[in-house]
């Protein structure tokens, strides 16, 4: 298949363009002139801001929380971050929709009825605690601490307190949104370099090549990444090609876009590192130096990697592949990225392994405008630390699968603001797990809302915003300065509501047995404070005083230079970019191969106003997008007599769902295409279109119920893993189509 070029793009039909534009743009951003500045609209003076740290997504941006009679009025961006620029998305704006939304769950609450009968009574935090403290006391007396397992929320911040109280209490499972989100790529990224994250320089770049990310839309560092990318787009002159099967934002305002075949970006890398090394374009020094790999072996191993193959393999044509990989080469600095097209199949750890290789044969590893390795500020925590235990720590939905299979077993699981039913694949397998009360006897979900797991807990624990906390962060940064952010109450927790550490810090007092001993600072502030102490460049700048003024603090200092591996060994054995063990392959997706007639690709996709399972109660957000036709190609849709709006049943090897359809051109005739975050049955009535009186007048608004609000595609999604990095394969459902 041709690419498809900005220019044609622009000459579609206008029906398509309406629907990709309808509450897309970058949402929220100021002027330099109002940033850090908001104006009440009843008094006309300023507003007194408090700086903290956004919590809709995990790029962790520095907002402003502006107070106007002892509420927030409104959220802004922090002019001082230097990630954020003091810019934020609409989610970040909409964090006050969290905070005063008249659902959060008002005080801690014990089952009454069966699990999933939604039956509760309200108890006291005295009662709660001691619940489920007995229930950790008990697991302990009998030798099975390591049947607690933890499973935690995307924040970055929350993470340490809650692999401390793991390890303290003698469990390994701590089980991380990461983990669950992008193992594909972090496994492939640790074998290779040893470092945990990786993200282009773009701000520096002159030729971004994309592979299935969409930083217009959905990026783990969000607002900064997408700030730099248009600022290379801008005043850099970047050029940007995309190969994603749906035109996604990113893809439409990319130079070109190529709609390829799911789970075939592989040999298409492969293919154009091939080109690289035949016409001698490569930096074959960066390869002989820096990586274990030799320039023989490499060429012999991409040697099987033929254009035509290629184009067999994915439907672009050999030219357009050769062509790119050519201009790659040659347009410096260029760096190749991967997201999750290309990422969250079960081919998807190699993929990412093709991406390095690719990124290394033009020498750009580690290097201004390339692919580079960001350094977090390293935090030193109070002691004493407990020792970490040794043990599995599985992905979050194979933990689930074990459960089920009887083959790993949980005494006590702790969710915190986690959604497992909702945000696996095959809910139905994570609910039956958490309805059996012998597989899981005890479940204390740790929330500000009801969701669709927690509907399971026996104990639900309301916990405070992220606007009404303390919490110390070090979020990667972009322009390879490490600095620390305060995330600080811009008020006190609402209602009963206590912030996730507190809990926990009070919950290791109860339980005692040590555990008490790990964490003596008694309240989370402490910590911050315990943490900022230990840091004197940082208490001479002023501390936890200037933290709370400026809300962040960096350290120029320590500027991370560009290769880092010219100056230390790398964290792998060779203490090089290794290759050479697992040099990456490209393996056909099995089922895909087997494609009949009739039969689609089902692929997910997320928009920019929604993060996962958590923004479907914010109105404004929900106002925004709130319904999730599935995306078909215009030919394929005449083909089977269909017109947008009309529904079809989507059928899976798991079972069925019945959506509208939205024909377009932006998407391959082999596929379909989903968003996730609505199609909600259990997270309150904003997020299921009905309206309802409240303290909140607006709320007797909510119209959207009457326009449909959506399916959720994760139901009919079979678990099925990449063997490599264990991540799911999102992209590889198998479906049929049938109109209803
Ligand atoms: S990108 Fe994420 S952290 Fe930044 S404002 Fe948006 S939701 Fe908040």
């Amino acid at each position: 298949m041709s690419g498809i070029n900005r220019r044609d793009f622009l000459k579609w039909g206008a029906g398509g363009i309406a629907f990709l534009s309808a509450g897309l743009p970058l949402g929220g951003v100021s002027s330099p002139l109002e940033m850090g500045k908001s104006v009440s609209r009843t008094t006309g003076r300023m507003r007194k801001s408090i700086p903290s740290v956004c919590m809709m997504c995990p790029a962790s941006c520095g907002i402003l929380g502006y107070l106007e009679y002892g509420k927030v009025a409104k959220i802004g961006g922090n002019p001082l971050d230097p990630n954020s620029r003091g810019r934020l998305c609409a989610k970040g704006i909409a964090g006050l929709n969290h905070l005063y939304n008249p659902e959060r769950i008002p005080s801690p609450m014990k089952r009454t009825g069966k699990r999933g009968e939604g039956r509760w009574k309200e108890i006291s935090w005295d009662e709660a605690f001691d619940e489920i403290a007995l229930r950790l006391r008990s697991l302990q007396a009998e030798g099975r601490s390591q049947d607690f397992v933890i499973q935690n929320t995307w924040d970055i911040a929350s993470n340490d307190l809650a692999g401390r109280f793991a390890s303290a209490f003698g469990s390994p499972t701590t089980l991380q949104h990461a983990a669950f989100e992008s193992p594909n790529g972090s496994s492939a990224l640790q074998d290779i370099c040893g470092y945990s994250m990786a993200i282009g320089d773009v701000a520096h770049s002159r030729y971004i090549l994309n592979f299935g990310a969409n930083p217009y839309e959905s990026h783990f560092l969000y607002v900064p990444f997408i700030q730099r990318l248009i600022d290379a787009r801008i005043n850099l002159g970047a050029k940007m090609v995309t190969f994603d099967v749906r035109i996604s934002q990113t893809a439409g305002k990319s130079d070109e876009w190529f709609p390829i075949i799911p789970g075939t970006d592989g040999i298409v890398v492969l293919a154009m590192a091939r080109v690289i090394v035949k016409e001698d374009l490569w930096d074959k020094q960066f390869i002989e130096r820096w990586t274990n790999l030799s320039p023989s072996r490499l060429s012999q191993h991409l040697a099987p990697y033929t254009l035509k193959k290629a184009e067999s393999a994915s439907g672009v044509r050999a030219s357009d592949i050769r062509r790119i990989a050519v201009e790659f080469a040659t347009s410096k600095p260029s760096f190749a990225m991967s997201g999750g097209g290309m990422l969250k199949h079960v081919n998807g750890t190699a993929n990412q392994r093709s991406i390095f290789l690719l990124n290394a044969l033009v020498g750009n590893l580690d290097s201004k405008g390339g692919y580079g390795f960001p350094q977090n500020y390293p935090l030193d925590f109070p002691g004493p630390v407990p020792p970490r235990q040794r043990g599995m720590n599985p992905e979050p939905q194979t933990l689930f699968l074990q459960v089920n299979q009887r083959i790993r077993h949980i005494g006590v699981l702790m969710t915190h603001m986690d959604n497992p039913v909702y945000k696996g694949p095959d809910s139905k397998l994570v609910s039956y797990a958490l309805q059996d009360e012998k597989r899981i006897p005890f479940h204390v979900s740790i929330d500000p809302f009801f969701n669709e797991s927690n509907v399971y807990a026996d104990l639900v624990l309301p916990e405070a915003t992220y606007l009404e906390r303390w919490d110390l962060l070090s979020p990667p940064p972009m322009d390879r300065v490490p600095f620390i952010a305060l995330r600080q109450p811009i008020v006190k927790p609402l209602g009963k509501s206590l912030p996730f550490a507190d809990i926990l810090i009070q919950l290791a007092h109860r339980v005692g047995n040590g555990m008490d001993r790990y964490f003596k600072f008694g309240r989370m502030e402490n910590f911050v404070e315990a943490v900022i102490r230990r840091i004197p460049k940082l208490v001479d700048a002023g501390g936890i005083d200037l933290l709370m003024e400026r809300g962040i603090w960096t350290d120029p200092d320590r500027k991370l230079p560009y290769g880092m591996h010219q100056r230390k060994r790398l964290m792998t054995s060779s203490g090089k970019y290794e290759f050479d063990l697992l040099p990456p392959l490209y393996s056909p997706i099995p089922q895909h191969q087997r494609l009949a007639d009739g039969e689609f690709h089902l692929i997910t996709f997320q928009w920019n106003v929604h993060s996962y399972s958590q923004t479907a109660n914010c109105k404004w957000l929900m106002e925004i997008v709130h319904k999730n036709p599935l995306w078909i190609n215009e030919e394929t849709a005449k083909r089977m007599n269909l017109n947008s709006g009309d529904r079809v049943r989507v059928t899976s090897a798991l079972g069925s769902l019945i959506s509208p359809v939205f024909a377009t051109q932006g998407i391959h005739p082999r596929v379909v295409a989903l968003s996730d975050s609505v199609g909600r049955w259990n997270y309150g009535r904003t997020a299921q279109g009905k309206s309802f009186r409240s303290e909140d007048a607006e709320t007797n608004l909510i119209w959207w119920g009457k326009d449909g609000t959506g399916v959720h595609p994760n139901p009919i999604m079979p678990i099925q893993r990449d063997p490599q990095g264990e991540g799911q394969g999102w992209m590889d459902t198998v479906v049929k189509l049938e109109k209803v």
